[in-house]
């Protein structure tokens, strides 16, 4: 949950959303939002705002530390014995911090980076924050379709990727939208990143022509949730050690794959239209796209979790799973690139 403290001295109250920013020049209303418990009813909702590129350098404002904060001059180094010696040590130039921004990272944002956190920050204030407490209580996350829909709507699924419908927003965007989400709860940060950087990006580098277009737009739109089946039972740090398995049956290129084992913790499961599954091959460890709806596939809710309760997190089942194999002049020349890492590299070549 967002946390709201007083500003302290010299630090302006009337400026709306001032317990997350400095007082600001005229004029600047780069993101001056209300905070949760000061919308009021009619606050728009933000659906009819959508991301996409701009132009121009990603990090306008960008600034190095030390151009940022000057050390103060100590004068000449003294030895370890210094703070004893006569010398008179220079008062220390007292530097105010925002309690909320401790690293100075506002400075860094350019206008345009601004904006677009500022619009998530709205999003996350009438689609999140008046919910998600009963949520977190119930351990659930009811209308997650419609929710995803709304976060497809504005552009934030998938939303550092190129192409087939998704915003094409830089990383410093994408990051700071991850923040604001963040900010209200975990598990809506989970659902987008899984969706984004996990399913849709492994379908967008590795996936087939027609894997892509197939999925990829009605990911980006919210209208599909994707899951990234990865972590075991037994192997959750350790992916190099996954039991699940897929072989060929048939003969050649055109043989079918068949999947058999478990994926554990597994966000978005239960709710997914597609799922990316890693297994071991015979070449390594590939991902597989399996739409769930494949006989074979189940996905149970775990419940009674401790933390990112407003999440869905399931256990998959793979019991026989028959995908069939796409003409090998589909297949991405990406698909012989190296595994993602979800928590440490495995080092099997993977493929989707
Ligand atoms: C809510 C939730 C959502 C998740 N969503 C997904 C998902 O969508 N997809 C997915 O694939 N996975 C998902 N995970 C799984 C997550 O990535 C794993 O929990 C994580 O990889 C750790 O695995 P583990 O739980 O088996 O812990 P373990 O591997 O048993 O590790 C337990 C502890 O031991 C430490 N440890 C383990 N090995 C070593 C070592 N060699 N050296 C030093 N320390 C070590 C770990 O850091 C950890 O602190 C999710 C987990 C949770 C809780």
């Amino acid at each position: 949950m967002r946390r709201t403290v007083d500003p302290p001295q010299g630090w302006s109250k009337e400026v709306p959303g001032s317990e997350r920013t400095k007082a600001k020049p005229e004029g600047d209303h780069t993101d001056d939002l209300p905070r949760p418990h000061q919308r009021g009813q009619d606050q728009p909702r933000c659906s009819t705002f959508r991301f996409k590129k701009v132009s121009g350098p990603v990090l306008a404002n960008h600034q190095t530390w030390s151009q940022r904060t000057p050390l103060p001059a100590h004068g000449p180094s003294r030895g370890l014995l210094g703070c004893i010696s006569m010398s008179p040590r220079p008062p220390r130039a007292r530097v105010k911090a925002d309690p909320l921004d401790l690293a100075g990272i506002d400075d860094m944002l350019s206008a345009e980076e601004k904006a677009v956190r500022a619009v998530v920050r709205q999003v996350c204030a009438s689609c999140v924050d008046p919910y998600v407490a009963q949520w977190f209580e119930s351990g659930d996350l009811p209308g997650i379709h419609e929710l995803a829909k709304e976060l497809g709507r504005l552009g934030l699924l998938g939303m550092h990727l190129e192409g087939y419908g998704c915003a094409g927003m830089s990383a410093v965007d994408y990051g700071l939208a991850c923040l604001e989400l963040e900010a209200s709860d975990s598990g809506i940060r989970s659902l987008v990143s899984v969706q984004g950087s996990l399913a849709m990006f492994a379908i967008w580098e590795h996936g087939t022509a027609e894997q892509k277009q197939q999925w990829l737009p009605a990911m980006a739109a919210g209208e599909s949730i994707g899951c990234f089946g990865l972590t075991e039972p037994d192997h959750g740090s350790d992916p190099a050690k996954m039991r699940t398995r897929a072989r060929r049956d048939g003969d050649g290129d055109s043989a079918d794959w068949i999947l058999n084992g478990s994926k554990m913790w597994i966000t978005n499961g239960s709710v997914a239209e597609v799922a990316i599954i890693w297994a071991q091959t015979d070449d390594g460890i590939r991902g597989f796209v399996v739409p769930t709806g494949t006989p074979g596939f189940c996905a149970t809710l775990i419940k009674h979790k401790m933390s990112l309760r407003a999440s869905v997190t399931s256990e998959l089942v793979l019991d026989g799973v028959r995908l069939p194999t796409m003409p090998s002049s589909q297949r991405s020349a990406a698909s012989s690139a190296r595994c993602p890492a979800w928590t440490r590299p495995a080092t099997a070549s993977c493929g989707a």
